[in-house]
């Protein structure tokens, strides 16, 4: 079974508020094998709402409606959907009671406009709201259900965990969704995607999604299976596959984050690291640092923005700086060097480059950075263009130091 989830408020078209019951609900549908196809925002209008929900109609069998059913004149889920259906509105006398009730004990009387929130479409059942008045409605027509539930979060989310959830769970097979990402990096996303296309296209189940994001190409694969080791055995057929096509592009299956996987190196070799950072500014510092842990094997940072810190903090002698210039590959050499030396440790890095707008020549343009590694072995020194503004071209220099040290220790 496939779902539509319809939010209704004219406050979720402005960039004050965002729907985020669709994503509890999209969370929970989920869990039960059943995937979202369609979800429409619109405003509190009976006509825009009635075209949003004529085409759901057309096309889902399971349609959910969010919000909208407020005591307000702007409230119109009720006497849409009633409308479109062509089922009458009829009082239910024991929601009167029950919204009475609530107002007596909260020691106020009801407003004649709540009497709105009592109605319910022909042959609908209403569904009790614990934490506040406007009740859910539940309508099957024609083998597609349609549920209506009230927008505050809190009453959507008892209401559809403690009714919902089960109704639908008998009204499906018993299916499990399970999930899978592959993360790579030091590939372009369409390169990616030409490695491995020609593997997923034949299967419909998983299905497959590539995402670029600002740290992995990442591999979304989500199976569908009546139990979770069948669900297992879908993603683990295809993504041995998908492993095999990355090759050492591949750094992580279980969503770990690069500077993870890093740091998860570094701790069964048993080795140490330290950074002497120009250009990134401590952003090195600051990924390597997110990972829990991450002072079993990280000392530390110098920041040597300026020349004499280079020489102070990294001992770059300041002749090399003067003859070279700070953004050379030689610099970046002694940095990684001299950190190494001065902190002990059993790897060195150094960066150093042009994060722009400014400051950039011909010969050295904005985006060249130097990245250098020192180890026991040697160092290795690496030069890139990276492209764009100054926060991209600073985080790419981060991506390609994690990725420089990856490949050095994992093997
Ligand atoms: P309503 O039932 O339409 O009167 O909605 C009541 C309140 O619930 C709104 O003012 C919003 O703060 C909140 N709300 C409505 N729809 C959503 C949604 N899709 N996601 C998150 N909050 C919502
Ligand atoms: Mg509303």
């Amino acid at each position: 079974m496939d779902a539509e989830i319809i939010a209704v408020g004219s406050e979720l078209l402005t960039p004050y508020r965002q729907d985020t019951n669709s994503l509890f609900l999209t969370d929970k549908l989920n869990s039960l094998g059943i995937e979202v196809r369609f979800k429409t925002i619109v405003g509190d209008d009976s006509e825009r709402l009635t075209q949003a929900f004529r085409a759901a109609l057309g096309r889902s069998r399971l349609i959910i409606l969010t919000g909208g059913l407020g005591p307000t004149e702007d409230d119109v889920n009720r006497q849409v959907v009633a409308e479109a259906l062509g089922r009458p509105l009829r009082e239910v006398p024991e929601i009167r009671r029950r919204i009475e009730a609530r107002f007596a004990r909260l020691g106020r009387t009801m407003a004649e406009n709540n009497l709105r929130q009592t109605l319910v479409p022909e042959g609908a059942d209403w569904l009790e709201n614990k934490n506040g008045t406007a009740p859910g409605l539940w309508i099957e027509k024609d083998g597609t259900a349609i549920i209506l539930l009230p927008g505050p979060p809190c009453e959507l989310e008892a209401m559809f965990e403690s009714v919902c959830l089960p109704r639908l769970a008998r009204l499906v097979p018993p299916q499990c969704l399970r999930n899978r990402v592959y993360k790579a990096v030091g590939l372009a996303e369409s390169e990616v995607d030409q490695r491995i296309a020609p593997i997923y296209k034949n299967y419909a189940n998983p299905a497959t999604t590539i995402l670029a994001t600002p740290d992995a190409i990442e591999v979304h694969l989500r199976a569908r299976a009546p139990s979770e080791a069948e669900a297992d055995a879908l993603l683990d057929e295809l993504g041995d596959k998908i492993e095999a096509a990355l090759g050492d592009y591949l750094f992580s299956s279980g969503g770990e984050s690069l500077e993870e996987m890093v740091g998860m190196y570094l701790v069964l070799r048993r080795k140490t690291l330290a950074v002497a950072e120009s250009c990134t500014g401590g952003l090195l510092a600051e990924r390597l640092t997110r990972v829990p842990g991450s002072s079993n094997y990280f000392l530390g940072s110098a920041v040597c923005y300026s020349n004499e810190l280079k020489t102070r903090l990294a001992g770059v002698p300041q002749k090399l700086i003067e003859e070279q210039g700070a953004v050379s590959n030689p610099v970046a050499q002694a940095l990684a060097e001299g950190i190494r030396r001065r902190t002990g440790a059993s790897m060195g890095i150094g960066i150093t480059g042009i994060a722009g707008p400014g400051g950039g020549t011909a010969e050295k343009p904005v985006g060249l950075v130097f990245i250098a590694l020192a180890d026991e072995r040697s160092t290795q020194v690496r030069e890139f263009r990276f492209p764009g503004d100054r926060q991209r071209i600073r985080h790419w220099a981060t991506q390609a130091a994690l990725e420089i040290i990856r490949r050095r220790i994992r093997d």
